[in-house]
């Protein structure tokens, strides 16, 4: 299998862990947009002000805003070979300017991965959720607790929510992903690019076998 490679999934669907692995098992970058972003508002930059008030409230940020940023990291030298896109596209301009990126309409990737989960669990796992302020390590406290309560298992520094995991934000992006994602699916779908869904639930490791299984990785 190439190495171009898109992953979609709702949020808490797991999406950041097995990029992250399966990203360094193929040796590509794990260039996800929803990172690139908390970068930018860390950072303090233009685009990060922008898009801050708008993930807070859990929303999708202006397509021409994310299209830049991503096409910048993409321009990088580490991403030449290949890549795994994580969170991007989101909505039917997304995926036209990721042709246009690929080759001016004549590109395609070489797998789109679908990851599914049912919403209960995907509402528990991000209601639960805490990342790791330095290393960006996920915890769970349902699921996958640190062994002391806030901090990191690996570094040792502070845990924290997310802004955008509350409640309302989160019942608010999985109707976006519901809405926008489909549709960018069917598009997928026309162009004929290689689509596969693999099932999200039970256990971690049982989800990345699945994963490699389907990737043929
Ligand atoms: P994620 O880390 O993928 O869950 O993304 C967190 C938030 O960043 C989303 O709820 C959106 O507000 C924003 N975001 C990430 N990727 C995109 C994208 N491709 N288009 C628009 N907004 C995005």
């Amino acid at each position: 299998m190439g190495k171009r490679l898109l992953i979609f999934g709702p949020p808490g669907a797991g999406k950041g862990t097995h990029a992250k692995r399966l990203a360094a098992d193929l040796g590509i970058p794990h260039v996800a947009t929803g990172e690139l972003l908390r970068q930018a508002i860390g950072q303090g930059t233009e685009a990060g002000r922008r898009a801050d008030e708008y993930i807070r409230r859990g929303e999708l940020v202006p397509d021409e805003l994310v299209e830049s940023l991503l096409a910048e990291r993409l321009a990088r030298s580490d991403a030449r070979e290949g890549y795994l896109l994580d969170g991007f596209p989101r909505t039917v301009s997304q995926a036209r300017a990721l042709q246009e990126l690929l080759g001016h309409g004549a590109g395609r990737v070489d797998g789109v991965l679908c990851l599914e989960a049912p919403e209960e669990t995907l509402v528990k796992r991000i209601a639960g959720r805490t990342t790791c302020t330095r290393c960006q390590a996920v915890y769970n406290r349902f699921f996958h607790p640190p062994q002391e309560a806030g901090v990191c298992d690996a570094c040792g520094a502070a845990l924290a929510a997310r802004t955008d995991d509350r409640e309302d934000a989160v019942r608010r992006r999985l109707a976006e992903y519901r809405s926008k994602t489909s549709a960018v699916l069917e598009l997928f779908r026309g162009l004929r690019w290689p689509i596969v869904s693999v099932a999200s639930t039970g256990e971690v490791g049982e989800v990345y076998g699945r994963i490699r299984a389907a990737m043929g990785a």
